[in-house]
């Protein structure tokens, strides 16, 4: 009950609603110029309009305050009448958005169905476990007055995500996924007639595609020290930060686990 009607829920439900509407006025569609998106009753709440989602549009202050406190029927009215160009934009997406109203997000659907199955599992390890939503990682992050980075959400987020201490000097680890290679042992041309076989050997002198080195390269055009992962080929020539280098002067520095790391 707390949750459903405590501030989060707010805060949750104009996180829908932006967007279901796009981020955009969904009256107007922004042709107002006004920057300022607020929520508002379809069918007015004095005149016995509900604060279901069902009745609930994003919509510009300007255009907030055009409709007022007018039925639906009575502000199309209106604005069918009205020459005003504004007007005209507004009378053609009006019966749009009225149709939005009653559709739900398809992908928040089919998350929602899956969401609670991932925690059920997770509960099954015997880890300490805290869940949270988008909109508590939002107000969270908001209210601590971070700036939106996907690595930050990651830290607010949840009941302990409101007291977050965050100093400018951190470095963050960053792991991106790069996968085995491909299982493919027969390449195509555009046509996809077959055009090259993969060796069955994966490694060429040691070396994997993926493996992160140190090139060392005593003279030439890229002579000086360089780091990075390796493409190989099944010859002494591979490919390393866009240019070609000899195995001989490569030193391992950590295999291909699937994962590139980097500080950021
Ligand atoms: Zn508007």
């Amino acid at each position: 009950m707390e949750y459903q009607h405590g501030t989060l829920f707010g805060y949750e439900v104009r996180e829908y609603l932006l967007e279901k509407f796009g981020h955009q006025c969904a009256y107007c569609g922004g042709a107002s110029g006004d920057p300022v998106l607020n929520v508002d009753h379809v069918i007015p709440r004095t005149r016995g309009g509900s604060d279901r989602v069902s009745n609930l549009v994003v919509v510009c202050r300007t255009c907030n305050e055009a409709k007022g406190n007018r039925m639906p029927a009575e502000w199309l009215g209106a604005l069918q009448a009205s020459a005003r160009p504004l007007d005209r934009i507004r009378a053609q997406r009006f019966p749009e958005a009225l149709k939005r109203l009653s559709q739900p997000l398809r992908d928040a659907a089919a998350v929602n169905t899956v969401r609670w199955v991932i925690v059920d599992r997770l509960q099954h390890l015997g880890l300490p476990l805290e869940r949270g939503s988008g909109g508590r990682t939002k107000r969270n992050r908001a209210g601590q007055g971070y700036p939106k980075k996907h690595w930050i959400d990651a830290a607010c987020t949840g009941a302990s995500g409101d007291r977050v201490r965050l100093e400018p000097a951190m470095r963050v680890l960053q792991i991106a996924a790069t996968g085995h290679g491909t299982r493919r042992r027969c390449g195509t041309d555009p046509y996809g007639f077959p055009v090259r076989h993969a060796p069955a050997a994966k490694s060429y002198q040691g070396f994997r595609t993926g493996d992160l080195v140190r090139a060392r390269i005593p003279r030439g055009k890229y002579a000086g020290t360089h780091v990075g992962r390796i493409a190989i080929r099944h010859r002494p020539s591979f490919r390393l930060n866009g240019f070609d280098v000899h195995p001989k002067h490569l030193q391992l520095l950590q295999r291909s686990d699937g994962y590139a790391y980097s500080w950021g």
